[in-house]
């Protein structure tokens, strides 16, 4: 096919979501030339950022520290939730748990410490902030005085989630005169031995060759990829929906790889959460993020064979549901029922309401309309039901210890109470994968390391094919900042390589 000689920018951004578009401001600030490539075409551009819940996980001193990065409208509940301290400890204490302690410190540090700033250039960039109310619960619901506390970690969104996200960034990236080339997949990196020069773009008939001071990869994980997920993350998870854009096919990621880029993170490992039994194999732009099913602490998760297989009530949704997902898959026909009852109903997520809910006067009843085993539900219900004790400390917005007695494997570690007031409503589930969390190795200057532990010059990594931050689990939030916060690194580090030569490697 024909190589075209296209366009040369001092820093060029392979992709076009929340990370890249970060990145291109940021480097524009610097005062480089920026062009930013993506694959999607202009309706389906800002890739999984657009889907997302737009929440951001970020340090900071309470819910007095947060007010001044809200919008007047996003502050609109601020009265109804209480909002701790979320210091820098306390964000690396979760990240810890639940990733078992592997993620790189120093990403993790430099993540932890610079994120209150990042929102804060952000909100200067346009981007507007609320508070995550309507999300958790129907504020309207909540009886007159109650607070709610919100988890200090996931208290705050982009206004309009992912959607206004992309909005407000791609109006900035617009306001600076940024150029974005729509259906251009880059195709190959332009190296110069362990040097980057630029991106060889696949148009339909011919490949463009566009030259760059500096490169910045935010192109994705592989989640989209079927082939991929079934290499790296093993049998049956070729079959998984994907819940987000369809373009994160991971090309760029083995590409970086193929010339000397060193793997980094957890290539085995990627966030998969609850999603409706019914939603599409891939994430569609009209439904976004409204197919997740979250509310799983208040029911019981049962399989085929009505047997539950996870606790429900480990920890606060926000440190759990991104290896449920997980162990849905692990069940036949990757496939659960979440099973409420009247006690709890009122509690589900406001998105509950794109689902389809089976709803029955017994457990029999419900079970046979399910299609599992009623002799299995009501078993499990019942022994559940006689292990719970009083249910008068039941408390939806905290970890309320109301933990199943002795001899109910696993145990429900909170808001464990029976399963008694009919009529009973299930929602079937299945696995649907967010992001992997293997990518390429990169330093705390988002710079990509190769094999033989240098960096490879005039290429930086952010976003979801960066690896080394996320192991087992994930903490809610914590993609986008970190999208956001090493791309603003990424960005301003290739425009002073661009800028300065490119001597500093
Ligand atoms: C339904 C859903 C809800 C989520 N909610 C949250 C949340 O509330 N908070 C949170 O922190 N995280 C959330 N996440 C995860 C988060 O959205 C992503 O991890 C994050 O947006 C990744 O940002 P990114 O910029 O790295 O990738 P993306 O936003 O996916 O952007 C990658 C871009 O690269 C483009 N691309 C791919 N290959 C190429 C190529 N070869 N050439 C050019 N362009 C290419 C894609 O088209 C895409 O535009 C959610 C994800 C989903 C799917």
């Amino acid at each position: 096919m024909e190589i075209e000689q296209g366009p040369r920018a001092d820093v060029v951004v392979i992709g076009a979501g929340n990370a890249a578009l970060v990145a291109a401001l940021s480097a524009k600030e610097q005062g480089a030339s920026v062009l930013v490539l993506e694959a999607a075409p202009r309706e389906q551009r800002g890739g999984n950022s657009r889907f997302s819940g737009g929440i951001f996980r970020f340090a900071h001193g309470g819910r007095d520290h947060i007010a001044p990065l809200l919008t007047e409208e996003g502050a609109t509940w601020l009265d109804r939730v209480t909002i701790e301290p979320y210091e820098p400890h306390r964000f690396r204490a979760d990240i810890d748990l639940v990733c078992q302690g592997q993620s790189d410190p120093d990403l993790i540090t430099t993540l932890i410490d610079t994120s209150y700033d990042t929102m804060a250039w952000m909100q200067g960039h346009g981007v507007r902030w609320e508070l995550v109310t309507d999300k958790l619960f129907d504020p309207k619901k909540i009886e007159p005085g109650v607070t709610y506390a919100m988890p200090p970690g996931g208290a705050v969104r982009a206004t309009n989630e992912g959607v206004g996200l992309m909005y407000d960034l791609f109006n900035a990236v617009e306001a600076q005169g940024i150029e974005v080339l729509y259906d251009a997949p880059a195709h190959e990196l332009l190296m110069d031995g362990a040097r980057c020069t630029g991106v060889r773009i696949r148009r339909p008939d011919r490949f463009v060759d566009v030259g760059a001071g500096a490169v910045v990869l935010a192109c994705g994980g592989f989640e989209s990829n079927p082939e991929l997920r079934l290499r790296y993350l093993g049998p049956g998870w070729d079959l998984v929906k994907v819940r987000g854009t369809r373009f994160n096919m991971g090309s760029m990621l083995m590409h970086a790889l193929a010339v000397g880029a060193a793997p980094g993170g957890h290539w085995g490992g990627a966030h998969a959460s609850p999603l409706d039994a019914h939603a599409p194999d891939v994430g569609e732009l009209s439904l976004t993020d409204r197919m997740s099913r979250y509310s799983y602490p208040y029911c019981l998760l049962v399989d085929r064979d009505g047997n539950r297989f996870v606790d429900e009530g480990e920890d606060e949704v926000w440190l759990t549901y991104a290896k449920t997902g997980w162990a849905i898959r692990a069940q036949k026909g990757a496939r659960a029922w979440q099973i409420f009852d009247q006690k709890t109903i009122n509690l589900l997520e406001p998105r509950y309401s794109t689902g389809t809910p089976v709803e029955a006067g017994s457990l029999e009843d419900l079970a046979n309309k399910l299609g599992i085993s009623a002799e299995g539900l009501q078993q499990t219900v019942a022994e559940f039901n006689a292990a719970c004790g009083p249910n008068d400390a039941f408390d939806p917005f905290h970890k309320d210890g109301l933990r199943s007695g002795a001899g109910i494997t696993p145990p429900k570690s909170n808001w464990a109470q029976p399963i008694d007031k009919a009529p009973y409503v299930a929602y079937a589930v299945t696995c649907g994968i967010t992001f992997t969390y293997g990518g390429l190795k990169i330093d705390t200057g988002a710079k990509v390391i190769s094999t033989v532990n240098a960096p490879l010059g005039g290429l930086y990594a952010t976003g979801e094919i960066a690896g080394g931050f996320f192991y087992h689990n994930y903490a809610a939030g914590s993609g986008l900042m970190r999208g956001a916060t090493f791309g603003r690194i990424a960005g301003r580090e290739a425009a002073a390589h661009a800028l300065g030569g490119g001597a500093a490697g």
